[in-house]
């Protein structure tokens, strides 16, 4: 195929046999969300790129290397969102909905554009599930997100595959005294990082804490920690939050490196991180950003919020063959017709049932075809039971119900009475 035809590197089709498991992970997750009190929100796909850069930080991964940047025909430059934070914050306060300290409780779901090198795990569009708290200040909330992923994970049978790992950089004040003792330290062994620890140490010195250098881990093994640097006011946040999780039954890690990739956090950070999927462990992120809507513009307004990424742990879900049986199952009944007549009662029949259940699925063969083709087709299209009308059954105004799972013998069932019949054998989802 030429290869204008091909989709773009790094962003993926996801094809019919894959949607039943996304549509699973993505129908839990907007189950859960509704039942604490969460409520969705959409935001545009595009937006100006100034967004992105106030928010996510100039001298970050993603504003450095990673958007997708373009000119529009306005010559305003535009970019494909990199993450849903940004675009979510500036809605709120386009539309003033946290104004006056109103608490805001918001997801979204959608794809993300990022410009990285595509490997398993990681893609150039990809999808996330966030979610963000606006106007809710105490440690209390950040509890809750917790605790929400966690009874996430145990709904899809993925809890003993995944860390939670837990940090505080506290507010900008304590980050600011901490960032000077470490950039003290960090100049001081300034010819054992690598290179891009030596960039970031000038741009982003928080970032070292996150090399994969290993020569560069070695000297971070001394290096002053953040913990010793905390503010009261984080350090009683902190707490407050591994109480609420001890209470619940939580367990986590402290993990102090753990400074994540974007400039607007403040006080808690958290991961959720898996050593099932190889390198890019990482399936869920977040952490408070209190200054963030202020530097944006608004009045100062709290805000906590987590994005996990969608492929990531659809993979998992595969990779730990956590997949129910009956998402695989689309269909439930598949009706066979033979000759014109047969077909066109049978449409008119299956309308009728439709009417009275709704949720059925019921497939009508399309396409004509022998009594052995319809059959096959009903066969693999995995329904539980076939109904076949042929000339026998228009004859006596009936329907063959045949099980295609072993259980049991055809019968024949009146029309009137079909409805009935099949809710007593289906259940219906
Ligand atoms: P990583 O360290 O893996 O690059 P990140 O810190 O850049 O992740 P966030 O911006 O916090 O990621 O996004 C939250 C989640 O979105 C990640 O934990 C991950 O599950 C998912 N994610 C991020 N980037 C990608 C990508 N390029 N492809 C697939 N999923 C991604
Ligand atoms: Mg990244």
């Amino acid at each position: 195929m030429s290869k204008s035809l091909q989709a773009i590197r790094g962003m993926n089709d996801i094809l019919p046999e894959q949607t039943p498991l996304w549509r699973y992970f993505e129908g839990t997750v907007a189950r859960l969300l509704d039942n604490y009190g969460y409520k969705q929100i959409r935001m545009p796909i595009v937006e100006f790129t100034e967004l992105f850069k106030r928010s996510i930080g100039e001298v970050t991964d993603i504003v450095e290397k990673e958007m997708y940047t373009f000119e529009d025909r306005n010559g305003d430059s535009l970019t494909l969102r990199p993450e849903g934070t940004a675009a979510c914050v500036r809605a709120v306060l386009e539309h003033g909905i946290t104004g006056g300290g109103q608490v805001q409780k918001l997801w979204y779901i959608g794809p993300m554009f990022r410009h990285e090198r595509p490997q398993k795990g990681r893609y150039r569009q990809f999808h996330q599930i966030g979610l963000e708290v606006f106007n809710l200040d105490g440690p209390d909330i950040d509890a809750e997100l917790i605790i929400m992923t966690w009874r996430l994970w145990g709904e899809l049978g993925i809890r003993d595959a995944v860390k939670l790992e837990l940090n505080s950089l506290g507010t900008s004040e304590s980050r600011g005294r901490y960032r000077e003792a470490l950039v003290e330290y960090l100049s001081a062994h300034h010819d054992k990082l690598d290179e891009d620890s030596q960039r970031r140490l000038k741009s982003n010195p928080l970032r070292v804490l996150d090399t994969k250098n290993a020569d560069t881990q070695a000297v971070l093994v001394d290096a002053p920690k953040m913990a010793d640097y905390l503010d009261d006011e984080s350090r009683a946040h902190f707490e407050g939050l591994k109480a609420r999780l001890d209470a619940v039954g939580i367990p986590y890690v402290l993990n102090p490196k753990l400074v994540r990739g974007l400039d607007y956090y403040s006080k808690t950070v958290f991961e959720w991180v898996t050593d099932k999927l190889g390198a890019q462990g990482t399936v869920c992120a977040g952490g408070r950003y209190d200054g963030l809507v202020e530097q944006m513009g608004g009045k100062p307004t709290t805000g906590v919020g987590f994005a996990m990424g969608i492929e990531r742990l659809v993979l998992m879900l595969e990779t730990l063959e956590q997949i129910p049986e009956e998402i695989s199952r689309q269909v439930d009944v598949y009706l066979c017709a033979f000759g014109e007549e047969a077909e066109l009662a049978g449409l008119a029949l299956a309308e009728r049932v439709r009417d009275q259940l709704p949720n059925l699925r019921l497939q009508v063969n399309a396409g004509a075809g022998s009594f052995k083709s319809q059959f096959k087709k009903a066969d693999k299209s995995g329904a539980l039971y076939a109904l076949i009308l042929g000339d026998d059954e228009m004859a006596q105004q009936v329907v063959g119900f045949k099980p295609l799972r072993g259980q049991g013998e055809q019968q024949s069932i009146a029309w009137d009475a079909l409805a009935a019949h099949l809710a007593t054998c289906v259940v219906q989802g």
